[in-house]
C-alpha cells in the first residue's frame, strides 16, 4: 500500500502527516464495537494514554468520538457544579472557545484575559481566585495552538489547589508532543485528541480524569450525549462504549500510541525541538520575523509574520506549496498579518529542508 498513498507534508498544527503504517491499520474486518476483541482494544488505549501523562490507578480515561472541542464541550459542562462558577485564562482562539461554550451552556464564568504574544501574568489569576470564592473550576491552554503560547502548566495548577479549584487543562496540542506529569502539574481534568501530538487520525477525543473529582460530578448533566460521567459509567458497567465509535480510528490510534512508546516521550519532544529550530533558522534566512518572543514559544510551532514588501499574499504562497506537497496554515492574531507552520507528525529533518527549499523557490521567483 505505501506506494499508492502519496505522502503530504502537513506544516499545519494538525490534523498531521501520519506514518503508512498508521493509514494501514484503519483497514480492518468488520467488527461491532460491542464485541470483546474490540473491548480489550479500547481498555488497552485507556490505559496507555494515562500512561503518557504519567497517571495512576487514581485516573480514568474517557473516550469520544469526536474532534478536541467535542471532549472540550464535555469537560466544561460536565464538571462545573450548579452554584459555582468557572474561571477561565484567555489568551487565544481556544481560551476563548471555552469560554462560548461556558455561554453556551450558561454556566458563570470568569473571564481571565492575556495578551496573546504575552507570558500570563500568574498574580493576575490569583487575584481573581482570591476574589471570587465561588469559583470552583480553573481552565486553561496549556500550548495555545493561536500562536503557539506555552502557559505555565505547572505553577498554574498550583495556584488551582491552593485554591481547591478542579484545574482543567486543554492539552490538545501538547499531548504526547511536551512531556506532561498530570501529578506534578495537579491536573484533575486534561483532555486532547488522537490527530496531533499522538500522530493518529482524527475522529477520537479523550479525558485523563481525577477518579474522585469525576465521582463528584455525577449529578451534573447539561448534555445528553457529551457528558463526561454518563460515558465513564457506562464503560465502567458494561466494557463498551456508550454509542457507536469511530471504530477504525480506534484501531489507527492504537498503531499511533504504539508507535508514541518506541519512540519515547523525550525523543518525540527533541525531534519537534530539533525540527523546529531548523526550521527557525531557515526562515530568518529568508528573511521572516516572528510574531512570539523566544521566552513564551512552543517547541513545534511558529507564528510567521508576513512580509509586506514580498508581494505575495498567504495564499498565494500557501497554493504554491500546497502543489507541491505542502500543507502551511493561515494566522489567527489580530492586527498582524501572519501565518503558521508546525512540526507535529511523522515530520523529519529532510521534510523540513525540502520545504526550505521550496519556499525559498516561490519567494525569489
Ligand atoms: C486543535 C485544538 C483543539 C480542538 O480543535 P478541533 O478542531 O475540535 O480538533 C482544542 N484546543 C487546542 C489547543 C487545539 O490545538
Amino acid at each position: 500500500m505505501k506506494d499508492v498513498i502519496k505522502r503530504n507534508i502537513l506544516l499545519n498544527p494538525g490534523p498531521v502527516t501520519t506514518s503508512n503504517t498508521v493509514k494501514e491499520s484503519l483497514i480492518v474486518p468488520d467488527i461491532c464495537h460491542r464485541e470483546q476483541e474490540f473491548l480489550n482494544i479500547t481498555q488497552n488505549i485507556r490505559n496507555q494514554l494515562k500512561s503518557i501523562v504519567h497517571a495512576g490507578e487514581d485516573y480514568e480515561t474517557i473516550l469520544f468520538t469526536g474532534s478536541g472541542t467535542a471532549v472540550m464541550d464535555a469537560c466544561i459542562n460536565s464538571v462545573v457544579p450548579h452554584d459555582k462558577k468557572i474561571a477561565i485564562i484567555n489568551n487565544g482562539a481556544y481560551g476563548l472557545r471555552m469560554i462560548q461554550i461556558a455561554k453556551c451552556y450558561q454556566i458563570p464564568y470568569i473571564e481571565i484575559s492575556s495578551p496573546d504574544n504575552q507570558n500570563l501574568d500568574i498574580s493576575k489569576i490569583e487575584v481573581v481566585l482570591e476574589k471570587h470564592k465561588d469559583i470552583s473550576c480553573l481552565a486553561m491552554v496549556h500550548h495555545e495552538t493561536t500562536t503557539g503560547l506555552i502557559n505555565p502548566l505547572i505553577e498554574v495548577g498550583s495556584l488551582a489547589k491552593q485554591h481547591h479549584c478542579t484545574y482543567i487543562v486543554d492539552a490538545v496540542s501538547s499531548f504526547a508532543g511536551i512531556p506532561i506529569n498530570i501529578y506534578k502539574a495537579n491536573i484533575d481534568f486534561l483532555f486532547a485528541s488522537s490527530n496531533k501530538c499522538l500522530h493518529g487520525m482524527p475522529g477520537i477525543a479523550f479525558t485523563i480524569c481525577q477518579v474522585e473529582k469525576l465521582h463528584q460530578t455525577k449529578d451534573i448533566q447539561r448534555s445528553y450525549y457529551l457528558n463526561l460521567f454518563s460515558q465513564y459509567q457506562f464503560v465502567a458497567s458494561t466494557g463498551a462504549m456508550r454509542f457507536t465509535p469511530a471504530i477504525q480510528v480506534i484501531y489507527a490510534l492504537q498503531k499511533a500510541i504504539d508507535e508514541f512508546f518506541i519512540e519515547g516521550e523525550d525523543n518525540r519532544y527533541l525531534r519537534y525541538l530539533k525540527n523546529s529550530h531548523l526550521l527557525k533558522q531557515g526562515l530568518k534566512k529568508l528573511g521572516f520575523k516572528f510574531y512570539l518572543h523566544a521566552s513564551c514559544e512552543s517547541p513545534f510551532m511558529q507564528t510567521v509574520h508576513l512580509p509586506q514588501n514580498l508581494g505575495l499574499s498567504f495564499n498565494d504562497i500557501h497554493d504554491q506549496l500546497y502543489a507541491k506537497g505542502f500543507t502551511i496554515y493561515p494566522g489567527k492574531t489580530t492586527g498582524a498579518n501572519t501565518f503558521r507552520i508546525a512540526n507535529i507528525g511523522e515530520i523529519f529533518e529532510d521534510d523540513i529542508l525540502d520545504f526550505l527549499n521550496q519556499l525559498e523557490l516561490i519567494i525569489k521567483k
